[in-house]
């Protein structure tokens, strides 16, 4: 993804409070971030334990959420809808999600389970196994990566539309 720089991210929350914005972290290696292999940004603040954000670069620009992950953890192991990475080197947790104006105003939330630590990018690059023979191992894994891209896209877009 394009980088984003500090003022990207204070301006482009969709759904948090000005306090909320204010109060935030951004992540410990924000400076050597590795923008081209990141498909959103996502981190956990470390001030606030259960709250995370991800960013995505749209065609108008930088757009950020703010996510709280449930006290409730999945009971089973889960999948994260995002990357479905099947290894599960991960912890999948419940994010909660409040939508953007007034339906986040009245208390309108979305969720969504989640690579706890938003390590999805980096799952989608791992190569997958080789499924038959002739498989195309590195056209599946731009496959799990364009994937990837359009499910952070449609989660922050229906975040945004309330849809
Ligand atoms: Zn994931």
């Amino acid at each position: 993804m394009l980088p984003l720089t500090e003022k990207d991210i204070t301006t482009s929350f969709i759904n948090a409070s000005r306090s909320q914005v204010s109060d935030l972290s951004l992540p410990t290696d924000f400076d050597s971030l590795d923008w081209d292999n990141l498909d959103f940004l996502g981190w956990r603040d470390r001030k606030f334990p259960r709250r995370g954000y991800v960013f995505v670069q749209r065609e108008d620009g930088p757009a950020g959420i703010l996510l709280q992950q449930a006290e409730a953890r999945p009971r089973a192991r889960v999948l994260c809808s995002w990357c479905q990475d099947i290894t599960l080197e991960d912890d999948v947790v419940f994010y909660g999600v409040r939508r953007a104006g007034k339906a986040g105003r009245n208390g309108n939330t979305i969720g969504t389970l989640v690579c706890a630590d938003f390590g999805c990018s980096r799952n989608a690059r791992k190569l997958p196994a080789v499924a038959y023979l002739g498989f195309d191992v590195e056209a599946a894994r731009d496959k799990q990566v364009s994937t990837l891209q359009e499910r952070v896209q449609r989660f922050v877009l229906e975040v945004h539309t309330g849809e």
